[in-house]
């Protein structure tokens, strides 16, 4: 992703932030974009493709930086990650998602909403306790609420992730399992945990075509998804074809370009009226 502001880009890069000073100036950045409030959430639309209509959306951080204008979370993450500010900022999330379902709640608006949440915020950076906290502080329903998360978190203790997990599930928090297809998948995890939904990475289905490997890959996880209970999410869906593919496999759900950008909150009113309306 390119930053606005041009050559700029390369020092906010997370990849370029190599030497030790490129680090702690970008560190120096973000600690006083956490105190500043220099963030903000955009929400992308998930479609339900047998009703033919958004069912919620997956919540994506933005940085608004003072003189370099917006930055893409790929840019900063990973530093983020690294440096501990996750926790804090991983909190700050948590509170805006379910300060936005509350606001759709009242507006009697049932969208379902995701969070991402990295495998440094588990158990301690984001303890199940944390969440219930947040849902009754804004008087949510708790099902509307899904975490995200990537197979990288059962690469560690899996005693201490499953334990994690579990607890969330009790709270009514549903679990969503990202960028699948992407990791160290192991079918046994989608038995072990309590996951609710698979989010099919955007790799396979940018590549879907007719009769192609990935078409057969994604019809797959569909079906071994429907077996096992599983809601399934498509990501990455860029054309009008690749919707029609998915509905025809019995995809429950999709989320892409084809739909709609990620959008500031203020549009995702008149954004979602406009998709329901096709
Ligand atoms: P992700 O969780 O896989 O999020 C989906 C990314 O794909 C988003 O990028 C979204 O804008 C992009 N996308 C959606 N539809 C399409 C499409 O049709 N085509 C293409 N090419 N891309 C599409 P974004 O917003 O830049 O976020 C990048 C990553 O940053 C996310 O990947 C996630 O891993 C991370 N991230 C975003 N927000 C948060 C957050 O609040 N906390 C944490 N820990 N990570 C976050
Ligand atoms: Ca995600
Ligand atoms: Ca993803
Ligand atoms: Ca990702």
């Amino acid at each position: 992703a390119k930053l606005a502001g041009g050559n700029q880009a390369a020092f906010f890069d997370a990849t370029l932030a190599e030497t030790a000073e490129q680090r702690r100036h970008l560190e120096n950045d973000l600690r006083q974009a956490v105190a500043q409030r220099q963030f903000s959430l955009y929400y992308q639309p998930i479609a339900d493709l047998a009703r033919h209509r958004i069912a919620g959306a997956e919540a994506l951080i933005r940085w608004h930086h003072p003189e370099r204008g917006l930055v893409p979370p790929d840019q900063f993450i990973p530093v983020v990650e690294q440096s501990g500010l996750i926790n804090e900022i991983g909190l700050w999330v948590l509170d805006s998602a379910c300060r936005q379902l509350a606001e759709w709640q009242a507006a009697g608006c049932p969208h379902y909403l995701s969070i991402n949440v990295s495998g440094r915020q588990i158990p301690d950076g984001l303890p199940p306790q944390a969440v219930a906290a947040a849902i009754a502080r804004h008087g949510i329903a708790p099902e509307r609420l899904a975490l995200e998360i990537t197979e990288g978190i059962l690469l560690g203790d899996i005693g201490v992730a499953r334990a994690w997990l579990l607890a969330v599930q009790q709270l009514g928090v549903r679990l969503y399992l990202d960028d699948f297809g992407t990791g160290y998948s192991s079918l046994s995890y989608l038995k072990r945990f309590p996951l609710d939904t698979l989010k099919i990475d955007r790799s396979f289905v940018q590549d879907m075509q007719a009769e192609s490997s990935d078409h057969s890959l994604v019809e797959a996880i569909v079906a071994m998804a429907r077996s096992l209970r599983l809601r399934v999410v498509a990501e990455g869906v860029e054309s009008a074809a690749q919707l029609q593919m998915l509905e025809a496999m019995g995809c429950h759900y999709a989320q892409g370009y084809h739909l709609s950008r990620p959008v500031p909150a203020a549009d995702f009113a008149e954004v979602v009226a406009g998709i329901d309306r096709r």
